[in-house]
């Protein structure tokens, strides 16, 4: 069995650590040297440089008596701000939550805590495992800019756990959507606004008329289109030449997202030659979408252990990206499995020692699997 008191000071431990997305440097060592104690064979890769950050992925492999597949479990070493000098405070009823004035950082402390805890319970009763692949990656919260730069030939594992999603455990997502992000610049003319009014163009009178016209919110029962950020102009008395939109598209199909970021960039083309204005507009791909089927071995191994251990089980789809749909995108097949993460993204951020030890137990079970069935 999971130790509680083991489990909690690893925990603890790893929210103390300060791990800001491309600042996971000092997270990256402890784990590493976690991992060698384990008897992993480590690798970090250069994504640090790549990313400007000061770490790269850690990349480590376990072999085992099995002789079956390894499978790889993933989480990510970054947490969102605020980051800096979090404090895990446990109560007497097992809740443990920051002080108030950062996040706790469970998202995704408790992921790795889950991974590092199944891995000390398997050497100290020297358990016969699978072979065990294991990533930790830097800057998810971005867009998961750090496992796009993994190196893919490395990886042995063609199935995967990415522990990283907030639920009861027992819960995986199998499904997650296409997340694109966009840029509108709209170029205008400047003037004085008094003066000469009508020498200048309107930059943000063009963006606004061309935001005016799309849906935003659920544009279909698989889409989502957000405007979140808009600049613009530099002086009441100015005719305001510049004016930039930011904003995302989300849908569980990758082709109707880039069809919808199509739809934006002509509707942000028209307003602009109805203004005389100018457009550059650039979309980046956050990550791709991703369905893996429900009756994959990845899905029936999890359910089978969930009933082991007599935790409900259930699928659903999540409308967050997260490492897996980079995974996906790279040929392994993988679902996210809730950790005992709560109100995440915030400084109410909590979670509980029982659940912990839930996640930390199933990824043990999963670890020890030999795929009979
Ligand atoms: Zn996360």
């Amino acid at each position: 069995m999971i130790s509680r008191e083991h489990l909690s000071n690893e925990f603890i431990k790893l929210v103390s650590i300060d791990s800001p997305s491309f600042g996971e440097k000092e997270m990256g060592e402890y784990l590493k040297k976690r991992l060698l104690e384990f008897g992993f064979t480590v690798e970090e890769d250069d994504a640090g440089s790549k990313i400007n950050g000061n770490c790269g992925n850690i990349h480590g492999f376990l072999a085992g008596k099995m002789e079956i597949p390894p499978i790889l479990f993933c989480s990510h070493m970054d947490t969102v701000e605020p980051s800096c000098q979090k404090q895990a405070v446990l109560d007497s009823e097992g809740f443990i939550r920051s002080k108030g004035n950062t996040v706790l950082g469970a998202d995704d402390c408790s992921g790795i805590v889950a991974i590092l805890e199944a891995l000390n319970e398997i050497k100290d009763n020297n358990l016969e495992h699978r072979p065990i692949e294991v990533l930790f990656t830097v800057a998810e919260e971005t867009y998961c800019k750090g496992v796009k730069e993994v190196d893919f030939s490395t990886i042995i594992s063609k199935e995967a756990y990415v522990l990283d999603l907030e639920g009861k455990v027992g819960t995986a997502a199998y499904k997650a959507p296409t997340i694109l992000s966009f840029n509108a610049y709209v170029k205008g003319q400047s003037s004085h606004a008094g003066f000469a009014p009508h020498k200048g163009i309107h930059a943000i009178q063009a963006a606004s008329d061309a935001i005016s016209k799309l849906k935003l919110g659920n544009i279909d029962d698989n889409t989502t289109l957000n405007v979140g950020v808009i600049h613009g102009g530099l002086a009441t008395n100015i005719i305001p030449d510049l004016c930039e939109v930011r904003g995302e598209i989300r849908s569980y199909s990758h082709q109707r997202a880039l069809e919808v970021a199509q739809e934006v960039r002509n509707q942000f083309e028209s307003s602009a030659v109805a203004f005389g204005a100018k457009i550059r507009f650039e979309v980046e791909i956050g990550c791709k979408a991703y369905e893996t089927p429900k009756n994959h071995l990845v899905v029936r191994r999890f359910e089978a252990a969930c009933k082991t251990l007599n935790l409900p089980f259930s699928l659903q789809q999540t409308f967050g990206g997260s490492d897996n749909n980079i995974l996906a995108q790279n040929g392994i097949a993988g679902i996210v499995l809730s950790c005992a993460m709560n109100q995440c993204h915030s400084c109410d951020e909590y979670t509980t020692i029982d659940e912990l030890v839930k996640i930390a137990e199933l990824t043990k079970v999963l670890m020890t699997s030999n795929d009979e069935q």
